[in-house]
């Protein structure tokens, strides 16, 4: 650990002497329970200036600051610009580091997560087949451990906030455990509600239990940073009798949805939906690698969003996301992790560098697709994509504060010439070296904050390995 660390939290310890040693940024190695004590142990952030980063507010407004200070007090970004003093506030040194928004991500399957790379090349080991048959055999407890992986992996790597697309929910206590994670874990999300593996094509979401976690989770306050949606099957693996009653149930209590659309082949899934009415500014089709120039018209029309994962439509041998045909035919877009269980890690650095070569690749000319559009895909057009861009996606007072820092001076990442190519085709989570949420710090020093990972890796492999006898 630095000494340059030590000093920013000596920093922190005189102004905010109130918050417990994790608040401090040192690690937490008293783990206990997990699930029990995560929550508290969090720091609550108090009052800070990170001073003297490069800072890309991804705000047009406020552009880039070749050095600059970001106020943040209560969670809240209240000031941003030059050399800002506010009176009695301590520091947090953010000298040689690349202050942006933290990255969003925005369809992420983490109840999958602990089986990390086990989807292979053999037929019955392929994804879908190893999702159908492990997923039963999962227990509340699996679903927690999973999610904590998953969201640890993200938080090292930079992101701030997740699309947890949840669809092995078996009961109550499933669903319940999943949103503890997100609680226990500090980040940012939706979680969107999806039923069971296995369910009938006939039968639809369990509507009763989505009005629960909005009563009990949502508008009691108890789930923090988590909103709500309901990830469905739509058209292309569920009855219109089961996506209907979905439809009208999400409409009704006002929570977006998001499917799978388009992913293997083409399908008219996009146009049953727009003929039904059931596309809309409330709708985020995934992956649409088939799309038609129909289908991205009438997405366009409709406000009907599209998230891309490239990582792994490559991998499952779809092919390149349409990038720049979505954003020319004026579909939002946004950028997605999808699972670790194919793909092998959440790494949203390598997912911008795709974006960038195959949305190059398509215009036919060297980087025609600028870094920046990249990185605005995976900062404030991932906010707007999962509507909270009133309140994240850059770095503008009163935003929240879910800010990361990125080593500019590494081996891999200096000399600093332009500080978004080196965020876009340089960076790896290696060099993320803060990570803040709400004006929390759930990672410092390159190291997370109030989680003890090797406790989260091993938990995860007990679970992955028990439900692997079971299934
Ligand atoms: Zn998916």
């Amino acid at each position: 650990m630095s000494e340059h660390h030590q000093l920013t939290r000596r920093g922190f310890l005189g102004a905010t002497g109130a918050l417990g040693v994790a608040g401090l940024g040192l690690r937490d190695r008293d783990h206990g329970p997990l699930g029990h004590h995560r929550a508290r142990r969090l720091n609550r952030g108090g009052e800070f200036v990170v001073r003297g980063a490069t800072v890309l507010t991804m705000d047009p407004a406020l552009g880039d600051l070749p050095t600059g200070d970001v106020h943040v007090r209560d969670g809240e970004i209240v000031d941003v610009g030059p050399d800002l003093r506010p009176a009695g506030v301590a520091d947090l040194d953010a000298k040689g580091m690349i202050a942006l928004p933290g990255l969003v991500e925005t369809h992420w399957h983490l109840w999958t997560s602990s089986a990390r790379g086990l989807s292979g090349a053999e037929s019955e080991r392929t994804y879908v087949p190893l999702i159908r048959s492990l997923g039963p055999a999962y227990e509340p407890e699996d679903i927690y451990r999973a999610v904590r992986l998953g969201l640890a992996e993200g938080i090292a790597s930079g992101i701030t906030t997740v699309h947890d697309w949840s669809h092995n929910l078996r009961g109550p206590e499933w669903t319940d455990a999943g949103l503890r994670a997100h609680v226990d874990s500090g980040t940012r999300a939706r979680f969107s509600y999806g039923g069971p593996q296995g369910q009938a094509e006939e039968a639809p979401i369990h509507v009763a239990e989505v009005e629960r976690v909005q009563r009990e989770w949502i508008a009691s306050g108890r789930a923090g940073l988590v909103t709500l949606g309901l990830a469905v099957r739509g058209p292309d693996a569920s009855a219109p009798s089961a996506y209907r009653v979905e439809w009208e149930a999400a409409r009704a209590l006002g929570v977006p949805i998001t499917m799978h659309a388009l992913p293997r082949e083409p399908t008219d899934a996009v146009q049953v939906l727009g003929r039904e009415g059931l596309l809309g500014s409330d709708v985020q089709l995934v992956h649409g690698i088939y799309a038609t120039a129909a289908d991205r018209d009438l997405m366009a029309s409709t406000g009907t969003t599209l998230s891309v994962s490239p990582a792994s439509e490559l991998l499952f041998g779809w092919g390149a996301p349409q990038i720049t045909e979505m954003l020319d035919a004026g579909v939002g877009l946004s950028l997605s992790i999808d699972n670790t269980m194919l793909v092998g890690h959440a790494d949203p650095f390598t997912g911008m560098r795709l974006a960038l070569s195959l949305a190059a690749v398509k215009l036919g000319v060297e980087l025609a697709f600028p870094p920046r559009r990249v990185l605005e895909l995976a900062t404030i057009d991932g906010a707007r994509d999962l509507g909270l861009d009133d309140r994240i996606g850059s770095l503008t007072p009163g935003k929240r504060a879910d800010l990361i820092l990125v080593r500019a001076g590494d081996v891999n990442t200096g000399p600093l010439a332009d500080p978004v190519s080196t965020v876009v085709r340089s960076a790896q989570p290696a060099n993320v070296d803060t990570v803040m949420v709400d004006g929390r710090i759930l990672k410092s020093g390159g190291c997370l904050v109030g989680a003890d990972t090797e406790q989260i890796v091993a938990d995860a492999a007990a679970s992955i390995a028990a439900i692997r006898r079971r299934a």
